[in-house]
């Protein structure tokens, strides 16, 4: 315990790293300790597929939340792609295949889309006024994120806006969407955003939370492909941070932290301690309850289950839709609103969806460098799969088996509007296995950490607290000396560094 430090980071994933640099490019004298072998947490690239040369990312997958001003403090060379499309839907018409097409920017393809439908035209209307709303709010919202906290009352003062405000924080989202549009599947496309990784209905205020983190992102809500993957970001954060003199230990779990009047200690597993002025905890709040010897904070389960595909062509639609242009954006599938809300009533009884909703995306149609050149060529493909309503208590008893299942239920809903079943493109490895990776909550757990797989390490928190206290970052913990540096913090959840830099502010005394 010779040392001592100005921070010890627990956890090395993307934010941790964030809060490191930060630090380090103010002159302090940074420690990270990180449980697995590798750094980056949920935000990973890895080759799946040993004999195959497609380096994916393992979870996360798509970025909004990245504020630019972090890539330019930081000086960090990482780059989102746009994707042409936002969404392909496809549906029957009139008893044939069809689908919804929407362009990333509103275009004549889209209006005649929309047109297509039973009320289409009046649908679009409203849809373009509901977009057009969340971008101004999201615009005058998300220059905040990177600041101190406003309170809800600053907050809603500075938005301006007074009916988006009331149908973003005050009123349940769903009872929106039923007042406003009258397809389902509408509905539903907007309704995915408030729901995806989260286990909640439509009529409760976590799905405003979740749909607000959705099309907050950099003033526009934007999702895009990250390019070589996620471990790109990684990369860049690491260099900087190593180059900074950073210390990044890896296979360093942190088992117990407590703190004094002059400094505060973290143990690991291996017995050694560590002394420093502050801790920063990258590692989720419930995490932090443990190793403080506290009662950990109850939270949401997580809710989804992630599937990695490498494809050796891409399945074609019975709509005749280009397969190039409809798996490009997120493709949607049982994801109409009463869809949505039946499978989250069953999974809330503890039974599996009867129709099971999830998402699709082929980042190399964006991105084709996470392939090699001869896979680029050979017509290769990765395919990302995530359902939504799948909590973690569904794969308590049988994880495997349930993992299984569901996708089987996936892959037949998929067929349907496939001219050939999904399975006959799937790539093999040379012992004929299909290249597939599954991912539950439980795995998630068990892998980076994540409570019960919650995505984002607790519920989501509007972005305001309810009452001026004092200045604060939404970092603060009851120990002035620990701070929180991860999802877990106010502003935290995805892929944004936010609550890394709000910590780091935080402890640079901003
Ligand atoms: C399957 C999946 C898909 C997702 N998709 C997206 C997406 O497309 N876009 C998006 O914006 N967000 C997505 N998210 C959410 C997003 O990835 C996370 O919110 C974000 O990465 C959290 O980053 P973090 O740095 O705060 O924490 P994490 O990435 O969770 O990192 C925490 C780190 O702490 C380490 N740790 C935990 N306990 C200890 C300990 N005791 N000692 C030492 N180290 C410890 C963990 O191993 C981990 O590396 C997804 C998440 C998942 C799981």
């Amino acid at each position: 315990m010779s040392k001592t430090y100005d921070a010890i980071i627990v956890g090395a994933g993307h934010n941790g790293l964030v809060a490191a640099v930060y630090l380090a490019m103010a002159g302090k004298k940074v420690l990270m300790f990180e449980s697995t072998r590798e750094v980056g947490g949920a935000t990973t690239s890895v080759k799946a597929f040993p004999e195959y040369e497609a380096n994916l990312s393992r979870y996360a997958y798509l970025v909004s939340l990245f504020p630019d001003k972090i890539l330019k403090d930081l000086d960090l060379k990482f780059t989102t792609l746009s994707r042409p499309m936002s969404s392909y839907t496809p549906y029957l018409l009139n008893g044939r295949p069809a689908g919804l097409r929407i362009s990333r920017k509103w275009d004549a393809d889209t209006e005649d889309s929309f047109s297509l439908m039973e009320g289409g035209r009046t649908e679009a209307k409203t849809w373009r006024w509901f977009y057009g709303g969340m971008e101004t709010l999201a615009k005058r919202l998300s220059p905040t994120l990177l600041e101190p906290l406003p309170t809800r009352t600053e907050l809603r003062s500075h938005v301006g806006m007074d009916d988006i405000w009331r149908m973003v924080f005050d009123r349940p989202i769903g009872e929106t969407l039923l007042e406003k549009f009258h397809s389902d599947l509408v509905r539903g496309i907007i309704l995915t955003d408030g729901v995806i990784g989260t286990h909640t209905s439509a009529f409760d205020l976590q799905a405003n939370r979740c749909l607000l983190y959705h099309l907050m992102g950099n003033g526009n809500g934007e999702w895009k492909v990250p390019k070589g993957g996620m471990g790109a970001l990684i990369g860049e954060l690491k260099q900087k941070a190593v180059r900074l003199g950073v210390e990044i230990r890896t296979n360093s779990r942190v088992v117990n932290i407590h703190t004094q009047a002059s400094h505060a200690e973290v143990h690991l597993d291996d017995e050694s301690t560590y002394r420093t002025q502050h801790i920063l905890c990258n590692a989720a709040p419930q995490v932090l309850a443990k190793l403080m010897g506290k009662e950990p904070p109850t939270c949401r389960e997580g809710s989804q289950l992630k599937i990695n595909l490498l494809l050796d062509k891409l399945p074609r639609f019975k709509s005749g839709f280009p397969a190039t242009l409809g798996f490009s954006g997120t493709l949607h599938i049982n994801e109409t609103m009463s869809e949505l809300e039946r499978a989250f009533e069953d999974t809330r009884q503890g039974k599996l969806p009867r129709t099971l909703p999830f998402e699709m995306y082929c980042h190399t149609l964006t991105d084709p460098s996470i392939l090699s050149k001869e896979l680029q060529f050979g017509g290769y493909h990765t395919l990302t799969m995530f359902a939504l309503h799948t909590p973690a208590s569904l794969f308590r008893s049988d994880n495997r088996e349930t993992c299984r299942t569901l996708m089987r239920q996936a892959f037949t809903a998929l067929n349907e509007h496939l001219e050939a079943p999904i399975e006959s493109c799937i790539a093999k490895s040379t012992d004929g296995e299909p290249c597939i990776e599954i991912k539950s909550p439980m795995d998630l757990e068990g892998a980076i950490g994540l409570p019960k797989g919650n995505i984002f390490h607790k519920d989501l928190s509007f972005p305001f607290m309810e009452n001026k206290i004092e200045h604060r970052w939404g970092v603060e913990t009851e120990d002035p000396r620990i701070m929180i540096c991860g999802s877990g913090a106010v502003r935290g959840g995805g892929v944004s560094g936010i609550p890394g830099h709000n910590a780091a502010m935080k402890l640079l005394g901003k």
